[in-house]
């Protein structure tokens, strides 16, 4: 047993679900109680309709739908831009005589079972309260997306304020003992649903969920995907050999630039990116002259704009071997705004070794 809803409820149930509504004049006065001498009430749920048609509105506030079926024929209007025109507070034509069994499903929010004339039959219009979706019926027209989404806000609204669950939300298919067939339809979306049909069970579960929810709530949207950035492509080398002296810390200079898709690297500069950015690669040598078992330290270095030394990176040890030495040194890293990264070789071995090729090949992301 519950009371209808007052307009002062009304309007504060829908703003806190989140439901956009407009207010038709004279909407807090609109209804068939009087003439019928029924009260509208208690109430115990929400019939759903789409309104097999376009620009609804006069017809269902004013002008009814025949003589014998005089307006208002819904409490409100659902539109096409997902706002709900309030239309009537008190008795609406909208719900014909709904049967017994499913009815009472719908006040013990049990499973609503087919409508049987031979249960025996309810004026619905008593106790039900009426929402037209607008949406032609034909089985093409699309209920939006924003039309979606405050249909489910809107029954939910109402649920919550009554304290009913989603079992209290009925279409109009499934009360009619006149065979009526609505709402049915192709929807657009909702939260990360894309296209769907319409049915009954669908938008109880959709209520249900916003139910277990604060009505603040709005359902999870479709994820932009990730914008992937394509990396960039540097290939720099050596143009000819260079002998290496024992003893100190030396910056490769390439001097060899077949590809340089991050346009990072100077002609015959040790700069191979520069920040920021974060790269991967690698840089493989060939040593002519290193004695078997001598060592050559290779490290990347971090340099700042005016060309300070920053930071070293770890130690990799070439260990030379008879008749040429080669080695595969791994470049991966992230370095930060006015920074560059060098490859530097120091020789440990008494000999001039000579630095015969450096190939250096990376993937950059700039940023
Ligand atoms: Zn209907």
């Amino acid at each position: 047993m519950a009371a209808p809803m007052a307009p002062a409820e009304w309007r504060q149930s829908l703003r806190a679900e989140g439901v956009r509504f407009t207010e038709l004049d004279g909407w807090t006065a609109r209804g068939r109680d009087q003439a019928t001498g029924k009260t509208f009430g208690p109430v115990n749920g929400v019939l759903n309709h789409h309104t097999a048609g376009r620009d609804s509105l006069d017809v269902i506030a004013y002008r009814g739908q025949s003589a014998a079926v005089p307006p208002p024929l819904a409490h409100a209007l659902l539109r096409k831009d997902g706002v709900v025109v309030l239309v009537a507070d008190g008795r609406a034509n909208h719900a014909g005589l709904a049967a017994r069994n499913s009815f009472d499903a719908i006040v013990n929010e049990t499973r609503i079972p087919k409508p049987s004339k031979a249960s025996g039959t309810v004026d619905g219009n008593d106790h039900l309260y009426g929402l037209e979706v607008e949406n032609l019926g034909n089985g093409v027209d699309v209920y939006t997306r924003a039309q979606y989404d405050t249909w489910v806000r809107f029954n939910a609204a109402l649920c919550r304020h009554h304290g009913w669950g989603a079992g209290s939300v009925a279409g109009h298919l499934e009360t009619s003992v006149e065979g009526k067939p609505d709402p049915k339809g192709p929807v657009e979306g909702y939260g990360r649903r894309g296209r769907f049909t319409f049915t009954m069970g669908q938008l109880r579960a959709d209520v249900a969920e916003r139910l277990a929810h604060a009505p603040s709530w709005s359902p999870p949207t479709a994820e932009e995907a990730p914008t992937m950035t394509t990396p960039d492509y540097v290939n720099l080398g050596l143009a000819h050999g260079y002998q290496l002296a024992p003893g100190e810390w030396d910056d490769v200079e390439f001097t060899a630039e077949w590809t340089d898709e991050a346009n990072d690297h100077a002609p015959n500069s040790p700069t191979f990116v520069e920040g920021p950015a974060g790269f991967t690669g690698s840089v493989s040598f060939r040593f002519e002259h290193l004695p078997a078992g001598e060592v050559v330290q290779v490290r990347m270095s971090e340099y700042d704009a005016a060309g300070a030394l920053k930071a070293n990176h770890p130690i990799h040890e070439v260990i030379g071997t008879e008749g040429g030495t080669y080695s595969v040194v791994p470049l991966t890293k992230r370095i930060g705004s006015g920074r560059s990264m060098r490859v530097r070789l120091l020789n440990q071995s008494q000999e001039n070794v000579e630095v015969a090729t450096a190939v250096l090949t990376a993937w950059v992301w700039e940023g």
